[in-house]
């Protein structure tokens, strides 16, 4: 038994984070999160109630969880708020922009929808310390960055998309339709969480004592981010295809995402009712981590 619980502690020494500090990281996180949130809000980033809703999940991933969680986060956060202002830039943007359900600054369903799984697993982490729950963060955030990326990266292919459900080409911005560029994002964009959260990892036990960084299963951790995110944001490519809800404008005739269109409400196309932009994230994120937790169980 003692044995048991002295294994398992050494297994996991290079989990960073107890839960001791909890009141001194809630402060840090509330003041950091606040801050990040009003820049967010300035850089057009994030709207009023989106940066409410990113200062409280600063703050619960800070107290929580801590330098990994929270810095994965602001990976993912930091890089897609980037990338969605550089294409802002963008010409070619136009044609793109109407099809999506929503545009430029993120409200505050898309930041749940983003970081909500990651919520409930830092917790869940800081009751019952584990690394299954890390490994399955970082396959959330993978595919919620791959999917960000592809999005944002592939609508500047010079090629148009073609959808994984007719094999037809479709306007630039169609859920479910799938370039060459955006697939190789999806694959950065996931790469670049494990990497991120490999990094902090070390960084972190370089200030912890006890702690030695030649423990922490770096490739294991950068594989797992690397196919939980691909797989993740290709099941997102799915379900965009297949069950998201599509509508068609009564006025011009686009397929749109967005429940009104050309300052008219829009007639059903296609998919499930409650399956907008939103709940496909979600699932598809959910995919990613599960594949991700399930890569950690087959190496430990
Ligand atoms: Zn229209």
């Amino acid at each position: 038994m003692m044995n048991g619980i002295i294994d398992s502690m050494q297994s996991s020494a290079w989990l960073l984070d107890d839960s001791s500090d909890i009141p001194i990281r809630a402060v840090i996180g509330a003041i950091g999160g606040i801050g990040i949130a009003r820049m967010a809000v300035r850089h057009r980033a994030l709207t009023k109630r989106g940066a409410i809703a990113a200062a409280l999940m600063g703050l619960g991933y800070t107290a929580f969880g801590g330098l990994v969680w929270m810095g994965t986060l602001l990976a993912f956060f930091t890089t897609s708020s980037l990338l969605s202002r550089w294409k802002r830039k963008q010409h070619r943007k136009a044609a793109a922009e109407s099809l999506y359900e929503k545009t430029g600054a993120r409200d505050a369903s898309q930041v749940w929808a983003n970081g909500g799984i990651g919520l409930a697993l830092c917790i869940g982490n800081a009751l019952f310390p584990h690394e299954g729950w890390l490994y399955a963060f970082i396959g959330v955030m993978a595919a919620v960055n791959g999917d960000t990326w592809a999005t944002e990266l592939g609508s500047l292919s010079r090629k148009p998309p073609v959808s994984i459900r007719t094999g037809r080409r479709v306007p630039p911005g169609t859920s479910g339709g799938i370039t060459a560029a955006g697939s190789f994002a999806a694959a950065a964009g996931s790469l670049a969480i494990g990497v991120a959260a490999a990094g902090l990892l070390i960084v972190g036990t370089a200030w912890q004592e006890g702690h030695a960084w030649s423990n922490i299963p770096i490739g294991s951790m950068i594989a797992a981010a690397f196919i939980g995110g691909v797989a993740g944001t290709f099941f997102d490519s799915l379900l965009g295809a297949y069950v998201q809800v599509m509508f068609r404008c009564s006025v011009c005739g686009t397929e749109t995402e967005r429940s009104s269109h050309c300052g008219a409400p829009v007639q059903p196309l296609r998919g499930w009712n409650r399956m907008n932009n939103d709940a496909v994230n979600i699932a598809s994120s959910f995919v990613g981590g599960a594949i991700a937790w399930g890569i950690s169980q087959l190496i430990g």
